[in-house]
């Protein structure tokens, strides 16, 4: 008979938990008397996402546990990320806890803490319909069937918002008036093109108290197209299936850490300086063993306070995927972040792909608005600037969406660029 554990609520519970009780981490020893919690947590082994593949699910299930009865009893649940191919992993989803983290997650904004917390609280999701934690909507299903629990609806049906027909656009929209949702959560740029198709359509779509961006980053361009047709304060709220919700935008812009639900480490790099990538320790979450789980995000840790008060960890901006850095024709390192902002005053852009193939081979493909000339010569120069040397660049009708329903504005294909992040000097 499996217990239900007490959730282990401090760093150093987490790591007495995991030593004593996890697979896994058999062998690495408990906090000792004496040691200081940061000292016992830097003997515990950096967690990537290839190890956590490897260990799943046994490596995870705390011992005197069976699988078999947490799953039938309900107390957790098997979910994949909706990471890109090779990088996808699963891990034991306990619901409560999700929702307890992600509700305290979003009092970093003022609007949303305002908004959240409300009897009777409804949120709206667009991104892609092919998993959404654990729930797929991919079809045609009436709105009905698409609301869960009374406060989430799924407004999106379709793989590639590029595809989506002027029918399911206004549907959408409908569909938003009738369920009127205090929030309005999407992939940055599924609901880029949304905001550019419902413009283009003449249609004013009703507007959530606000909008929490998550999924993928969120592009200047994209925020640029959702800003024309919505007026709502967007929220970059970062988080993932593996660690839930991490950061949340506050209104000063900067990123503010959910500080009870997660222990971060952020690990300077000596390729990147100012940058850093996040190690994450979940918090009061007995079923989700990670210990120092390598996000493979980099960010650029705040220097000094925020304006809105809020102590802890601050992040001045996310920076992108370790995975998704290109390397200049000088050698340095370009995060996804420098790229975005290289690009974020070209006019007409809504969306667009950098593939990097080779030292000095560089291709820029560009999708426009529609709604006014696409300047294609000034994002060419805006990236030759940026890189030293001068991308192939296009114009195309449509970017291919990954199978995990994300797009990638960028894409480093000559070297490791995740390796390359890490390395030494
Ligand atoms: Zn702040």
């Amino acid at each position: 008979m499996s217990l239900v554990l007490d959730p282990p609520r401090t760093l150093r519970e987490v790591l007495e938990h995991c030593a004593q009780r996890v697979p896994l981490y058999r062998g690495v020893g408990a906090p000792r008397e004496g040691e200081s919690t940061d000292e016992a947590l830097a003997r515990f082994p950096v967690l990537s996402k290839e190890g956590m593949r490897r260990a799943f699910p046994h490596g995870f299930v705390p011992e005197g546990q069976a699988l078999p009865e947490l799953l039938r009893s309900g107390e957790v649940a098997l979910v994949g990320t909706s990471g890109t191919s090779g990088e996808r992993v699963q891990v034991l989803w306990h619901q409560p806890w999700w929702d307890a983290q992600e509700l305290e997650g979003f009092t970093a904004h003022r609007v949303c803490a305002e908004w959240v917390r409300r009897k009777g609280f409804r949120e709206a999701v667009l991104t892609t319909p092919v998993c959404s934690g654990n729930l797929c909507h991919v079809g045609a299903l009436p709105m009905e069937e698409r609301i869960e629990g009374e406060r989430t609806l799924f407004l999106n049906q379709t793989v590639d918002p590029g595809r989506w027909s002027d029918a399911e656009v206004l549907r959408m929209a409908d569909e938003l008036e009738r369920f009127a949702p205090h929030a309005l959560e999407a992939d940055p740029a599924y609901l880029a093109y949304f905001s550019t198709r419902l413009l283009a359509l003449g249609r004013r779509p009703v507007q959530p108290k606000f909008i929490d961006l998550s999924y993928e980053f969120p592009s200047r361009r994209h925020v640029a197209a959702i800003e024309r047709a919505f007026d709502a304060p967007l929220v970059d709220a970062y988080g993932s299936t593996e660690c839930g919700f991490v950061f949340c935008e506050c209104e000063h812009g900067r990123q503010h850490h959910n500080a009870a639900w997660s222990h971060v480490e952020l690990a300077p790099l000596a390729a990147l300086p100012g940058v850093a990538l996040v190690l994450v320790t979940p918090l009061r979450n007995p079923w989700l063993n990670l210990v120092r789980f390598d996000t493979g995000d980099l960010v650029r840790p705040a220097q000094g306070p925020c304006p809105c008060g809020a102590p802890g960890l601050t992040l001045e901006s996310i920076e992108g995927r370790a995975q998704d850095t290109l390397v200049a024709a000088d050698g340095r390192l370009v995060t996804l972040r420098s790229v975005d902002r290289a690009l974020a005053e070209v006019r007409g852009l809504l969306n667009y792909r950098v593939v990097q193939r080779g030292a000095r081979e560089v291709e820029l493909d560009l999708v426009g608005d529609g709604t006014e000339e696409l300047e294609l010569a000034r994002a060419q120069e805006a990236l030759t600037a940026l890189l030293g040397c001068e991308p192939r660049t296009r114009r195309v009708s449509s970017l291919p969406v990954e199978a995990s329903g994300k797009y990638r504005l960028v894409r480093a294909l000559h070297v490791d660029a995740a390796t390359l992040v890490r390395e030494r000097p």
